[in-house]
């Protein structure tokens, strides 16, 4: 069995599917590693750190007869042509986006696996990557909030006098927001969340922020929430107007799998917030939370500051790149047997993460949302 690492080349993107430790692991079990030259150094791994276990080349190289290529971003139409046909593909591969990557891999009969899709079960927790790559950009959200905050997060007493916590209201209460709620706790802020699911409500209170009731409960499909109904937004906004003035910081995460993120923080509502307030957007990658966010940039609107940063994971590429490792390991690893693949095709996980088999696209939810 070999395995293949390139360097990621999409724009931002700092992290690496291999770790050290994740190739040790992996030649432990017997397979083969290459690994493109200078693959890790963005995530601060020099090639000195896999020389024991990988041996470095060049793309071509790299890739040439690889059985399993694992990978961060999607690859480029130039990188799949250079991946060998009928290969295994694993990574994020951005299923709804961009039909045209989903025929160039079936046109070289690549079998895809497209991590966004792994099940949300018990048993895919150690491989789920969107839960290993969302905590790191909640925890980076609250950083970004708090070294732009115009306020202490903390309450302060000094010898000047006191100053009240700076107040952060969370929007969407997943992994993303649970992380971004515990970092702004840590660092003392007075934190207010909602979410539409159930079950983060008790998240939320366990963190030790307030829950902000709408009345509006959305559990959809397989733990995520569902889109809401055009009264069910309309009741969401007018709750949810107060409490969004009120903050200085807004960190907003919500998303629907395989929709847009849903506008929930409106120009109306950004027109009520005080000045030198703050909103990072998490969704910024998938159109924002926020109507008047712009995907990568900072705009100032009447001294509202609106964030809608990339690659959040990016910004601390180690961590990242080392549990994104662990998770890839976790997902192949079981598979593997005296050095050889074989997969369980009937098995759930598999199946539930499986985009691209024998040259067609074979996800039920991804062939519906691209007809
Ligand atoms: P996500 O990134 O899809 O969405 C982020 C959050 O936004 C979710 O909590 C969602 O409920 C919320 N949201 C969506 N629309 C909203 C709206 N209009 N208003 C407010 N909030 C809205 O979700 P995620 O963080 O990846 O996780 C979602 C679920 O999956 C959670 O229930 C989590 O506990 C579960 N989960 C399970 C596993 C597992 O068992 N393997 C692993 C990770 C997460």
């Amino acid at each position: 069995l070999t395995i293949a690492v390139a360097r990621e080349r999409a724009p931002g993107e700092k992290r690496v599917a291999l770790s050290p430790e994740s190739a040790r692991r992996f030649k432990d079990l017997g397979a083969e590693l290459r690994i493109e030259a200078g693959a890790g150094l963005s995530s601060h791994f020099v090639d000195a750190d896999y020389a024991d276990v990988a041996s470095a080349h060049s793309l071509e190289e790299t890739y040439a007869g690889a059985d399993v290529i694992l990978r961060v971003s999607p690859p480029s139409p130039e990188e799949i042509a250079a991946m060998p046909v009928g290969s295994v593909l694993i990574g994020l591969l951005r299923p709804f986006e961009l039909p045209a990557r989903l025929d160039a891999l079936n046109g070289r009969r690549i079998t895809a696996f497209a991590l966004e899709l792994l099940p949300r079960i018990s048993r895919a927790q150690s491989m789920d990557v969107l839960s290993s790559q969302g905590a790191c950009a909640g925890y980076q959200s609250g950083l970004i909030a708090a070294a732009r905050c115009a306020k202490f997060f903390p309450m302060l007493t000094t010898a000047s006098g006191t100053v009240r916590p700076a107040r952060v209201l969370v929007i969407g209460a997943g992994v993303a927001g649970l992380q971004a709620i515990a970092t702004c706790r840590r660092l003392g802020a007075a934190v207010e969340a909602y979410d539409v699911r159930a079950a983060a409500r008790e998240q939320i209170e366990s963190l030790g922020a307030k829950f902000v009731d709408t009345g509006v409960q959305a559990d959809g499909a397989g733990g995520y929430a569902r889109d809401l109904s055009a009264v069910e937004k309309l009741q969401q906004a007018e709750r949810l107007a107060r409490a969004v003035a009120a903050a200085d910081v807004v960190i907003t995460t919500a998303a629907v799998p395989g929709k847009a993120a849903p506008v929930i923080v409106t120009e109306e509502m950004v027109a009520q917030m005080r000045h030198g307030a703050l909103i990072v957007d998490l969704a910024a990658e998938t159109g924002g939370n926020c109507a008047l966010t712009q995907p990568g940039e900072h705009v100032d609107v009447g001294g509202v500051h609106i964030h809608g940063p990339l690659h959040l994971a990016s910004r601390m590429p180690t961590h990242a790149s080392d549990l994104y490792a662990r998770n890839l390991y976790n997902f192949l690893s079981p598979w593997v047997r005296e050095g050889q693949l074989a997969f369980d095709g009937a098995d759930e996980i598999l199946a539930g993460a499986l985009l691209c088999r024998d040259g067609s696209t074979v996800h039920p939810l991804v062939k519906h949302v691209l007809g």
